[in-house]
């Protein structure tokens, strides 16, 4: 079965080109029965507010949420973040609310709104990878099962729960696999336990 990029907005394309690109089949996710179909999902980067409405609108919010909270393999990038996070600083409403975190959307300001650092993140097995930040959220505050994978300049910017890992950067907008076949490896963890669990 594939893996899944949200297609509703944002950069789809991109993650589903470096899906490829790291050994994985990646298709588009628009609808009920294109969920169906893969065994894990990508949430891009792009706008929240306007995901969270198509989501919504289009009658996929819930079950979305059902599917993660029953262990598919998600992972939100910037937006998706923000899609994933159970808190949203300063607004009453959330998305998906599936992560057990608060995030900060803009985090980074209007004059340093885009940037891009390279570091290591030893927590997921990377060394030194590009990290692009646009507009980016961060986490403000994480229960204690949720595990913080990297801070940068003090903030935490990706974060594994579970079956839920969430960055508030770009990988897809870099040449980098690393993430891509991190992530390819939670869904292959993920598609075994559920054999070994078979009745
Ligand atoms: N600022 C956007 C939001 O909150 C996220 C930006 C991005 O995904 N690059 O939805």
């Amino acid at each position: 079965m594939p893996v899944g990029v949200l297609a509703l907005q944002g950069s789809v394309r991109e993650h589903l080109d470096l899906l490829e690109r790291s050994g994985g089949k990646g298709i588009p996710v628009k609808t009920l029965r294109e969920l169906e179909q893969v065994q894990g999902l990508i949430l891009p980067g792009g706008e929240s507010t306007a995901m969270g409405k198509l989501l919504q609108d289009g009658g996929l919010m819930a079950p979305l949420a059902e599917r993660i909270r029953r262990g598919m393999p998600v992972w939100g990038t910037c937006a998706g973040m923000v899609l994933l996070a159970s808190g949203i600083e300063g607004e009453e409403t959330v998305h998906l609310g599936v992560m057990d975190m608060t995030v900060r959307r803009n985090a980074y300001g209007t004059q340093r709104e885009s940037f891009s650092v390279r570091d290591r993140i030893p927590e997921m097995g990377l060394g030194e990878v590009p990290l692009v930040f646009i507009r980016a959220p961060h986490i403000v505050h994480a229960a204690r099962s949720v595990r913080i994978l990297k801070t940068v300049r003090g903030a935490a910017v990706a974060a594994r729960q579970k079956n839920m890992l969430a960055t508030s950067f770009h990988p897809e907008l870099t040449a980098e696999t690393g993430f891509h076949r991190y992530f390819l490896d939670m869904v292959e963890e993920a598609g075994g336990s559920r054999m070994f669990t078979a009745p």
